[in-house]
């Protein structure tokens, strides 16, 4: 019954910017984008698994990395192939999910994801913080980071859940349409908040 905060948002609401500011303020921070790339390093059953149902030659790169923009263009277009992956990757990455949370020693934990609403992983959360900039906001820091282009963030945007519906998952929402010094402010203040919640 440890606490577990829950952060998601959409492409480019600030998620990143807010977790590296839980972090320095001591708060252990479990990174489920990074723990989804562990799971299909060279000689991993999973990446043996994917080569497997797709083909060696489709989906891995010459010196046997996975090769998610190929992985992605299939499972884009192709229901059935998406499906059979997530179901071999969500079980995986939850158990280095739960594993990193067992062994966190701070206060409490963040868990920081991209899908944490669109998966199960919500339910290992005591707290959902929800960090929300407006799209135009989210679109043009995305543009601005990535180096590419409106078009494109906007196509992603279209593929994630809408603003509205995750506000109403929420338990906390950041508003990041200031600067950064004030998002960090407000990571502060919600730091409190939850260390008054672990005591
Ligand atoms: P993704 O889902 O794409 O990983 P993210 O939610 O982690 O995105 P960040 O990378 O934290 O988003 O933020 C997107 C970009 O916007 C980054 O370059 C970040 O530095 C910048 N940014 C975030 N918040 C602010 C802010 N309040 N003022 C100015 N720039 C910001």
């Amino acid at each position: 019954n440890k606490l577990i905060i829950g952060i998601t948002g959409g492409i480019g609401s600030g998620k990143t910017a807010a977790t590296d500011q839980f972090a320095a303020l001591g708060i252990e921070v479990i990174d489920a984008d990074r723990l989804s790339r562990e799971v299909v390093k060279p000689g991993s059953p999973a990446l043996q698994a994917i080569a497997g149902h797709f083909g060696a030659g489709k989906i891995l790169t010459e010196d046997g990395q996975l090769n998610r923009r190929a992985l992605r263009q299939i499972i884009f277009t192709d229901h059935d192939a998406k499906k059979w992956l997530e179901q071999l990757l969500h079980p995986l990455i939850r158990q280095e999910i739960v594993l990193g949370l067992q062994n966190s020693q701070s206060p409490y934990t963040i868990l920081a994801s991209p899908l944490l609403l669109e998966t199960d992983q919500q339910t290992l959360c005591s707290r959902i913080l929800l960090i929300d900039a407006p799209e135009e906001l989210q679109i043009r820091r995305t543009a601005d980071r990535d180096q590419s282009d409106e078009a494109s963030v906007r196509a992603i945007m279209q593929t994630q859940m809408p603003r509205h519906q995750r506000r109403s998952h929420a338990d906390d929402i950041i508003v990041n349409d200031g600067t950064l010094e004030q998002l960090h402010q407000a990571v502060k203040d919600l730091h409190q908040t939850y260390l008054e919640l672990a005591q």
